[in-house]
């Protein structure tokens, strides 16, 4: 039920009578996430779920290094490690017959300024039921069956308007809603791209018999003149595959009922439709690629699907999404508990927008060059550990001169040995960083939800100072912290405290 609105008068962002801090439409990967990250930061958030459950497929079932790096970050990674698998070899078949292996996704070994090295085969379905118990676990949930049906904003907020009639009243909205989002509907946000391929594809769960041809430990390919097949083994123990469906006609009629999906499989493989012995989800879907025209609108944000749609190929959207998310939080807490500008949050659409264009070129570019039957091994390239904010108001590098290839304001800040433990031991929360690496001296003061610590000259952080943000990337950098890291840390609402903290070498403040 939303609060009682006298609870919260005008706060000094200007929000007035409000029932929440932020209500969240759609429960997908990125509103769980971005729910989430405002709970452990005590952020009052409403998450609004049309479903009456969670969604039910395996679709996005491809976690990509970044994101595992996220999960850590949201302690949900111990669980989705046990949930997921690596991704198996694949096999392509002529009926019976089997005409070869290869990789699909590079193997690459984890190092220590990169953990988690492959993308994690995990059902979406699993990872939002992690997330989902996650977010409960902190305090939070999800109002399942209750979709938002519109929006109104004005100065001092935004109103949720509620299928079941109410309205509830919010400092911020987020619309995480997918690909047909009300949320950007309602804001008249376009959407600019175009078909990636105009043939359909089909999506499904299917659960078959043991002993079949399909065995578990191959990802098996098949293809036939009208289209092909593929089916992937699902990680857990209840034999169930994903599998994708291509048709050469573009007009080809996609039947996702269970008899569909069984007499599909009967025609393009050896396997019998009594080997099928469930069909959980499938859907269709044609790929598009495209791009919301603005991420924001006021007091209106929009993340994951329903600001960018992407092809599967290269498996970028729910990735994308929870990155989206991860940017978003930290940046809602600021303003919403920390008094920091409220500008701050023009730097969301400036940050996330253009990765989410180059992300859709990748896939559309993946997608094209398998369809043409030249299916591209998937590299670092999709592992989304690259993309970084350099050139974004929020990263200030004030180093007079630094190596060509030095970790620069904007970049990722990678993980390494740290006092017995890990970096990202140290960075995991939701604090703030900052690193004296080398001989740079510490400030006697820091702010509250700033951590500092020492670590000796480092081959990847080389010397310095720098001010590691919630998310991971690297905000501030200089020689010295008179150089610019007070009037940085005024801007995200950060003010040093009066009391200097003795500092021991090599532990956190
Ligand atoms: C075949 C296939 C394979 C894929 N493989 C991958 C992969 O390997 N890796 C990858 O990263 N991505 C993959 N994707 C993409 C991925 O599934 C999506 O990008 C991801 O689900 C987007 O998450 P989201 O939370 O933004 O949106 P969604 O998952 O679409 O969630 C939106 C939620 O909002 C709810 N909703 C909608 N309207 C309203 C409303 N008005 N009010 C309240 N709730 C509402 C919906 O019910 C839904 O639960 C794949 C997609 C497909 C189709």
């Amino acid at each position: 039920m939303p609060e009682d609105r006298s609870a919260a008068p005008e706060d000094r962002n200007g929000n007035t009578n409000t029932d929440t801090d932020v209500v969240i439409a759609g429960a997908g990967p990125t509103g769980l996430v971005l729910a989430l990250d405002l709970a452990r930061r005590g952020v009052r958030a409403l998450l609004l779920e049309r479903a009456d459950g969670l969604f039910p497929g395996s679709r996005g079932k491809g976690l990509q290094p970044r994101s595992q790096e996220v999960l850590d970050d949201l302690g949900v990674l111990p669980g989705v490690l046990a949930a997921g698998s690596a991704y198996p070899r694949m096999l392509a078949w002529e009926g019976t017959e089997r005409r070869g292996e290869w990789d699909m996704i590079e193997r690459s070994e984890p190092t220590e300024r990169v953990p988690y090295a492959n993308t994690l085969l995990i059902p979406q379905s699993r990872t939002q039921e992690l997330l989902y118990e996650r977010l409960t676990a902190l305090g939070g949930g999800v109002r399942f069956g209750t979709a938002l049906t519109g929006l109104r904003q004005d100065d001092g907020g935004v109103e949720a308007e509620l299928g079941t009639g109410e309205t509830v009243r919010a400092a911020f909205l987020v619309g995480a809603d997918g690909g047909r989002s009300t949320v950007r509907r309602a804001l008249g946000i376009g959407m600019t791209g175009e078909t990636v391929d105009p043939r359909p594809m089909l999506v499904a769960d299917v659960r078959i018999a043991p002993g079949a041809v399909a065995d578990r430990d191959h990802w098996h390919v098949w293809r036939a003149p009208d289209g092909g097949v593929a089916l992937c083994p699902l990680p857990g123990d209840g034999g169930l595959f994903q599998l994708a469906a291509t048709f050469e006609d573009p007009a080809a009629p996609v039947d996702t009922t269970p008899e569909g999906v069984r007499a599909l499989l009967a025609a393009r493989t050896p396997l019998s439709p009594d080997e099928i012995a469930e069909v959980p989800w499938a859907s269709d879907y044609r790929a598009r690629a495209a791009l919301a025209d603005r991420f924001r609108e006021g007091r209106v944000f929009l993340a994951g699907d329903a600001a960018h749609v992407h092809s599967p190929a290269g498996g970028q959207g729910l990735n994308t999404g929870v990155q989206d998310a991860y940017n978003l939080g930290w940046k809602l807490a600021q303003v919403l508990r920390h008094g920091a500008p409220a500008a701050l949050l023009d730097s969301y659409e400036a940050e996330r927008r253009p990765v989410a264009a180059d992300v859709l070129g990748l896939s559309t570019r993946l997608h094209r060059a398998t369809a043409d039957g030249d299916a591209p091994q998937r590299g670092g390239e999709v592992q989304q550990l690259g993309l970084g904010y350099r050139g974004s108001a929020l990263a200030v590098d004030t180093r007079p001169r630094t190596p060509g290839d030095a970790l620069r304001a904007g970049d990722r800040a990678p993980d390494g040995p740290y006092a017995g433990g890990r970096l990202f031991d140290l960075f995991r929360g939701p604090h703030f960083t900052l690193l004296a690496v080398g001989t740079a001296a510490l400030p006697d003061a820091l702010p509250e939800p700033v951590r500092a610590a020492r670590l000796p000259a480092d081959e990847a952080y080389g010397t310095g100072l720098f001010l590691i943000r919630p998310d991971g990337y690297v905000g501030w950098a200089g020689d010295r912290a008179d150089a610019g890291l007070d009037a940085y840390l005024t801007a995200l609402g950060l003010t040093r405290a009066a009391a200097p903290r003795a500092v021991p070498e090599g532990m956190p403040a």
